[in-house]
């Protein structure tokens, strides 16, 4: 049987496990060792460690203690991996938990994390997803149901001395061109709330000051949230420290490209079944320097879709220079504003666009003035027909059930 090397409990907090923690640090210590050709399990916290509830409330996503986040469980080491080497890892397969079959997608306050619209969508909102073997649906969110692809939306190694500097360095200079920026420009080391899995005392208080924050993807990968490094995938990651240092967390059961949402897919609690293997020199031999992977031989069948189109004039009808992050905006925007036409709300068309198994693309980037981005929504998730059509859109909702708002507090 499988070994369950990093267990946790649902009903105790993260920071009493020290297989767990929520900075990047190579002084981390490993929370366990494995070697080359093994296969094991671990356990994860949901990426909040279990702030959110199963409930029709949105308080607890606008009161969310982002400080707190990502919860991780690791540093898995690996027997004879050296810096310069690639640690391949074969995601086996993804679970829920029997006691834990539902997740959460919420809409993060403008005030506290904000998102991909949060222009459009300033305050806390919450759909709760209930888990039914591979498939999904919602009762915040009617007529949708689509199996999962399922996937950690956080996995990588830890960095080195020197690159963990590197990254605190980079980041503070973006951050100092507007630190009065709501939502900030970036997410500083914070120790006040920093878990560093075993490390205590002095060596914990140091670390946690200079802890990385795992909120950004960087060159080990981390927190990338790409749907397709699903079960099935290999992937190859780069090696900085002795040991190799493997965490992973922040499992969803799907999720659109983009993670538009930010909290963010359908964000759950599970099991990751891994095999690790390592290719010595492998960065130098493969010219790698930020992670590559091979997709699964299993995903969802949806090939048949609405793409939605998206050019670089914004809301305002500024024109601006090949910018994909406004493209895809506006692809996103224009799929909300067809939904709305079925009786969606738009708040219902958001969550759908950040947890279904949405495609996003970038079509275009050289045609100036306008980059151009589609979004590609499957029609078969739905339980009517979206289609267009001479007859019009079928008015399948009434606005009866939306999603839960909490509004900001003053
Ligand atoms: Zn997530």
């Amino acid at each position: 049987m499988t070994e369950t090397i990093i267990k946790i409990d649902l009903n105790s907090s993260p920071y009493d496990n020290e297989s767990i923690h929520n900075r990047w640090h190579p002084d981390i210590p490993m929370a366990a060792m494995v070697k080359p050709g093994d296969d094991f399990k671990i356990e994860c916290y949901d990426w909040t460690g279990g702030q959110i509830a199963n409930d029709d409330d949105a308080a607890d996503v606008r009161d969310v203690d982002l400080s707190q986040v990502h919860f991780l469980s690791g540093p898995v080491g690996v027997e004879g991996a050296e810096p310069g080497d690639l640690l391949v890892v074969d995601i086996l397969d993804i679970g829920t938990f029997d006691e834990s079959l539902w997740g959460f997608n919420g809409f993060f306050s403008k005030k506290n994390g904000g998102g991909f619209l949060t222009e459009h969508f300033p305050e806390a909102q919450k759909s709760i997803w209930d888990i039914n073997g591979m498939f999904t649906k919602s009762r915040h969110v009617p007529g949708v149901e689509y199996a999962g692809l399922i996937h950690p939306g956080l996995i990588g190694c830890l960095p080195s001395k020197e690159m963990l500097e590197e990254w605190n360095t980079r980041e503070k200079a973006l951050y100092e061109t507007e630190p009065d920026r709501v939502p900030a420009l970036a997410t500083l080391p914070y120790a006040d709330t920093a878990h560093m899995g075993k490390l205590q005392g002095e060596e914990k208080a140091a670390a946690a000051a200079e802890g990385a924050r795992t909120v950004p993807p960087r060159e080990h990968g981390g927190n990338c949230d790409i749907k397709d490094l699903s079960r099935g995938s290999k992937v190859y990651f780069p090696v900085y420290v002795k040991d190799a240092g493997l965490s992973m967390g922040d499992l969803h059961f799907s999720q659109g490209d983009g993670e538009i949402t930010f909290c963010g897919a359908i964000e759950m609690a599970g099991w990751i079944h891994l095999r690790v293997n390592l290719i010595k020199g492998g960065m130098e031999k493969y010219g790698i320097k930020n992670p590559i992977f091979k997709p699964s031989p299993i995903t969802p069948k949806y090939d048949d879709y609405l793409i939605f189109e998206g050019i670089s004039v914004d809301e305002q009808g500024t024109q601006h220079y090949l910018d994909v992050h406004i493209a895809y905006r506006q692809a996103c925007l224009n799929a909300i504003n067809y939904l709305e036409k079925f009786g969606y709300t738009r708040a219902q068309a958001y969550a759908i666009l950040g947890t279904a198994p949405v495609q996003g693309h970038i079509s275009g980037v050289v045609d100036i003035p306008n980059a151009c981005a589609t979004l590609w929504l499957p029609t078969d998730i739905f339980e009517f027909d979206v289609q267009p059509g001479s007859d019009g859109p079928t008015q399948y909702l009434d606005g009866s059930i939306d999603v839960p708002l909490a509004p900001d507090k003053d």
